[in-house]
């Protein structure tokens, strides 16, 4: 039997074929289920009526009412409008067509009293509404005022009077054949602990509520409802894996200790000994884990990687640690090389560039076992790779790599899947981390080793320039190092690549003395690396680059991060540039050079940027700033698909939520309580109707 919610939107009284087609095509509304959730996403208020002598343009809308005083037609062709005087008893202003003039002006007549309803603008001293709503004024439309909801749409269906108006009265048909029968959807125990309305109740005041109270109860319930099954999901699939996927038993671990007592570089901080104990325990379950580790830049993640390769490495199997370019891939075969050959341990690196006749010997070492830990990069899983027994694969900047692959990987091996550790040194803020990745386990290096002198941040004015001038010059005397980054953004991109030659012209101009680099992003990958190369030899003192030089590259001896036009950039990336300072000098600075004109979201971000170096800070501004759609480079729009819910604004709702979820499954694993009979019915649709994980990528 089909579902009443699945019956096809045509059959709606309203809604012929042909607007079927095009509510199809234009919105995704193929049902009525489609249509009772294209909510509105935000409501007129109706309220209340604006006299005319209140209105001004810092108000988003006004409903006035008012009498008519003239209309006229001014300008000639393409130029002609309609304008209307309006007027109360505390003044007047002007409402204006520029379309539509010919099916306007008739409803418009001298003398009769409307209700208007539109943005009020400036001009000069006086205000206007452009394309106003107008009705004539009745006793019932004077009392009827309420809370108008407002559609998205687009103009194609504008066109075909389904603008927000004709959505809201297709609403009103369906709304009421529908109410008894939307089902609710969650169980009776959470309505009461929370105090929710009935979730048809809450549908229906979505869409029309009697008034802003009611709204807000809708809202509420509704945005709960929907973190709530993320989480359920979430927790359900991570329990779900966590049953199913076997992973290898790593427990004898001496290789470990010997590297403790007799080779470890520095002493661990706290935050990463915790992590290597909460990676332990999983390598020791049974269980494959899947951990996502986050640390700041510099928190010290290469070592605790090597620690937990060498837990696999003592029993019997290898690891391997991917990462998203061949710069990484080579840095971090460098940084674990020096760990693993004090211990005599074979490690090798395959990238695209690798030799064919090379790659040979290295698919050999890995199926014969004498290769006991490999670092790469795509080429990893493109290739044919085998491994005699893979048990730990590392992966560096995740959100390079999709879940497909890190599924390619899964299967190298299938009686026992190898553990997952997943690093990012892009702080995600924990409400985000917990709704995107919730199916993870996750660990947190919050702690920089002893000793790291905090980098200093400073904001200067393109106008101080002589004076950052006079700071390198202080800085190349030291012995150090400069990086001077322009922005990079597509849309404009001859004019950043002028914008970055201008700069390094100046830059050469001011430095006469200094040998300086230049890297971008439409140079070869041979000339790049020379010049990398060239730099990190100290063969120069003044790196200018784009963005190119953002993720990973490691100069210890740079100390100097000036970044140009900043207020181009985002929290996210700031912060990696940052990153790529305050590697080993005693003091590192980072100026932000921006011109007077900021606007207020670029204030904050410098202004951040320049109060703290913590990078859960920064994210959770950057959230609170962007949405989590923009967030550090993942495509994440779409992929969660919230209506509802806000990621930066409702942390506490989300670990409530999440609370919530826990307690649940964990008292009924399975959800076959009869009082949760209703959470595994919705979850089970859910499932297949909602978000395919696969497109995170
Ligand atoms: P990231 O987390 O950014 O990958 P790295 O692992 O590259 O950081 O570490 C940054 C630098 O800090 C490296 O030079 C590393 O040797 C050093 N380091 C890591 N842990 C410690 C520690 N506990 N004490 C001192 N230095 C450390
Ligand atoms: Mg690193």
């Amino acid at each position: 039997m089909l579902n009443y919610f699945e019956t096809k939107i045509e059959f709606l009284k309203g809604v012929g074929p042909q607007k079927a087609a095009l509510l199809k095509k234009e919105l995704n509304i193929h049902t009525f289920e489609d249509l009772l959730a294209h909510y509105p996403f935000r409501h007129e208020d109706r309220t209340r009526f604006y006299k005319i002598g209140e209105v001004n343009d810092t108000l988003p809308y006004v409903q006035i009412k008012g009498v008519i005083k003239s209309i006229e037609t001014v300008g000639e062709g393409r130029r002609q409008r309609l304008v209307a005087t309006l007027q109360d008893e505390t003044g007047w202003l002007d409402l204006v067509w520029f379309q539509g003039i010919r099916w306007v002006k008739p409803k418009l007549k001298v003398g009769v009293s409307y209700i208007v309803f539109g943005k009020p603008a400036r001009f000069g001293k006086n205000y206007n509404i452009s394309h106003p709503e107008f009705e004539v004024l009745t006793l019932a439309n004077e009392a009827k005022g309420g809370l108008e909801p407002v559609y998205s749409t687009t103009e194609t269906l504008k066109n075909k009077f389904l603008d927000s108006r004709g959505i809201a009265k297709l609403q009103r048909v369906l709304l009421p054949q529908a109410f008894d029968k939307i089902p609710e959807t969650l169980p009776n125990y959470i309505l009461e602990r929370y105090k929710f309305i009935p979730r048809n109740v809450a549908i229906a005041n979505v869409h029309f509520p009697k008034d802003t109270k009611i709204l807000a109860q809708a809202v509420s319930r509704l945005k709960f409802e929907e973190l709530f099954y993320v989480q359920l999901k979430m927790l359900n699939l991570k329990q779900h894996h966590h049953a199913k996927f076997k992973g290898q038993v790593f427990a004898h671990i001496p290789t470990v200790t010997e590297f403790y007592n007799n080779h470890l570089p520095f002493d661990l901080t706290n935050a990463q000994k915790r992590v290597i104990r909460e990676i332990y325990k999983d390598m020791k379950t049974g269980h494959q884990m899947n951990r996502l580790l986050q640390g700041d830049v510099g928190s010290g993640k290469t070592i605790v990687a090597f620690i937990c390769m060498l837990m696999v490495l003592d029993n019997e199997a290898q690891a391997c640690m991917m990462a998203p370019t061949e710069i990484l891939a080579d840095q971090h075969y460098q940084g674990l090389k020096e760990y693993a050959d004090k211990l005599g341990i074979r490690i090798a690196k395959l990238t695209g560039s690798t030799r064919k006749k090379e790659r040979a010997v290295i698919h050999e070492g890995l199926l014969n076992g004498e290769i006991k830990i490999i670092v790469g990069t795509h080429a990893l899983i493109e290739d044919t790779v085998d491994f005699q027994n893979l048990g730990l694969c590392v992966i560096d900047e995740q959100h390079r790599f999709g879940v497909a692959q890190r599924a390619k990987l899964w299967n190298k091996r299938s009686e026992a899947y190898p553990h997952i550790l997943v690093m990012t040194a892009t702080p995600i803020p924990r409400t985000l981390a917990m709704t995107l990745y919730g199916d993870l386990d996750v660990s947190v290096i919050d702690e920089l080793p002893k000793g790291r002198k905090p980098i200093q941040t400073v904001h200067y004015f393109d106008s101080n320039r002589l004076r950052v001038w006079g700071f390198i010059k202080s800085q190349v005397k030291l012995g150090r190092q400069v990086y001077i980054v322009y922005p990079l953004i597509e849309e404009s991109e001859k004019m950043d690549y002028k914008n970055l030659m201008d700069g390094y012209e100046s830059v050469c101009r001011a430095f006469p003395d200094y040998q300086i680099s230049i890297v971008h992003g439409k140079m070869k990958a041979k000339d790049k690396d020379f010049e990398m190369q060239r730099f990190i030899k100290k063969e120069t003192q003044i790196m200018v680059a784009t963005t190119v030089i953002e993720v990973g590259v490691n100069v210890p001896n740079a100390s100097v991060m000036i970044i140009e036009n900043a207020e181009k950039f985002g929290l996210a990336q700031l912060h990696q540039l940052r990153g790529r300072v305050g590697r080993g000098a005693d003091q590192s600075y980072c100026l932000l050079m921006t011109s007077f004109k900021l606007s207020k979201e670029g204030k904050i971000r410098i202004d951040t940027m320049v109060r703290t170096n913590n990078g859960f800070e920064l994210a959770d501004v950057d959230l609170k700033l962007r949405g989590p759609g923009d967030l550090s480079g993942t495509q994440q729009s779409g992929v969660l698909d919230l209506k509802f819910a806000d990621l930066g604004k409702d942390g506490k709702i989300i670990q409530e939520a999440r609370n919530l979820a826990k307690r649940i499954l964990e008292a009924d694993a399975t959800l076959d309580k009869p009082e949760n009979q209703i959470l595994k019915n919705r979850l089970r649709k859910l499932e297949k109707t909602q978000t395919n994980w696969s497109r995170i990528s």
